[in-house]
């Protein structure tokens, strides 16, 4: 646990650490094992056990990421998906009614669409922007609002407050998506809401090489989620979570880098006549750049644009780019680039995704800790070619 005030850079090295160390050991080992001798009257949910969560790396890996969001308590899981599923199903009951942003990531957004009617779930997609929209939306069944701190893939920032604030007062339980952001760039618990949860697949293991969840809150609420989580199953390796916990040891340092990346090639890229549009919440001529800027200590390392070339010019400009790897997913230190209408979003109605502003020519760039003058160089030279 660290002292209020500490630094992200500080927490993200020490939160959670045990000291010393088992055997003097600075950094914590992995407990592969995953059987442990019990105590006589042990309950069930306290049993050392791997699929429990109860391990002690699996209970060291918690506290870190407690510390990560100033919570409570946290628990991990097998992957991002594990988290929202997790967290939403020790949340609602069959019968119960949810409210959901309707700009969510695209594998909950197919989970709510469709598996949540089968347990019983009614979903209402709600514009975050729109306050009215929620009020009328809400029924007396309602029990929980899911929304993401930045949205995918124009990056648009709700009322987060309003809502954390909304759901306080109507006794909703208040579920936030902070992957974009990061715990460094926002934490949401202490903007109100109740339970945050991350893919830790993308910044918080950073690397590109693992993937985990996490859900974070009261220590009410994450004892919840741990119970559902031991009996669904969905629980994090130990050598996954050392991965994890050593990628959270530069969590600060590398959401830093990306977002002074993002901030450089997204002003570079606004200033440059091939480009009809950046989306990038930290630029002045973003729709919530003013909201975003009195919320977030950080615009995030995620941007997108559009060529004025159409989507044959963003092809072009996929091909020409060198320093980009062409792939989907985020959050890793080399920057991605990929078109989010033909890899993340494609499973969608071309109408739908129009709706959405996902457009055939729309790019994605997830900026990675390179040097931002060698980005620039390449996405120039890039840019020239098309
Ligand atoms: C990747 C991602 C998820 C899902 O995480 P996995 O680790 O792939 O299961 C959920 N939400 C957001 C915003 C994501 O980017």
């Amino acid at each position: 646990m660290h002292a209020d005030g500490e630094s992200m850079e500080t927490v993200a090295v020490h939160g959670g650490e045990r000291r010393p160390g088992p055997e003097g050991s600075a950094v914590y080992p992995i407990y592969q094992g995953t059987v442990y001798s019990v105590a006589p009257g042990t309950g069930y949910h306290d049993i050392p056990y791997i699929r429990l969560n109860s391990t002690p790396s699996q209970r060291y890996l918690h506290d870190k990421l407690a510390a990560l969001e100033g919570a409570e308590a946290a628990v991990a899981t097998a992957s991002g998906m594990a988290a929202v599923t997790t967290a939403l199903l020790s949340v609602l009951r069959a019968g119960d009614h949810l409210l959901a942003s309707d700009c969510l990531y695209g594998g909950t957004h197919d989970f709510l669409t469709h598996h949540a009617g089968d347990l019983g779930w009614r979903c209402t997609f709600v514009d975050v922007h729109r306050p009215e929209a929620w009020a009328a939306a809400r029924t007396p069944q309602t029990k929980a609002f899911l929304v993401e701190t930045i949205t995918n893939p124009l990056m648009r920032v709700g009322r987060l407050r309003e809502i954390a604030d909304f759901a306080r007062r109507e006794g909703l339980v208040s579920v936030i998506d902070n992957t974009f952001a990061s715990p460094v760039n926002f934490r949401p618990l202490a903007a109100g809401f109740d339970l945050c949860f991350h893919s830790g697949t993308k910044y918080l293991g950073g690397h590109s090489d693992l993937v985990a969840g996490a859900v974070m809150g009261s220590a009410e609420l994450i004892d919840r989620v741990r119970r559902t989580l031991n009996h669904y199953g969905g629980s994090l390796d130990p050598h996954a979570g050392f991965l994890l916990a050593r990628g959270i040891k530069t969590l600060a340092l590398r959401v830093r880098a990306h977002n002074a990346n993002a901030m450089a090639l997204a002003g570079f890229l606004a200033a440059h006549r091939e480009v009809a549009a950046v989306n990038y919440p930290g630029l002045a001529s973003h729709p919530d750049h003013a909201y975003a800027a009195g919320l977030l200590s950080g615009f995030g390392g995620m941007l997108s644009l559009r060529l004025r070339g159409g989507a044959a010019a963003a092809q072009a400009l996929l091909d020409a780019v060198r320093l980009p790897l062409v792939a989907p997913s985020l959050g890793g230190v080399e920057t991605l680039i990929t078109r989010p209408a033909t890899t993340s979003h494609a499973g969608m109605r071309p109408e739908d995704r129009e709706r959405l502003g996902i457009t055939a020519d729309l790019i994605r760039v997830s900026c990675g800790i390179e040097g931002a003058k060698d980005l620039i160089t390449d996405f120039d030279q890039a840019l020239a070619k098309i």
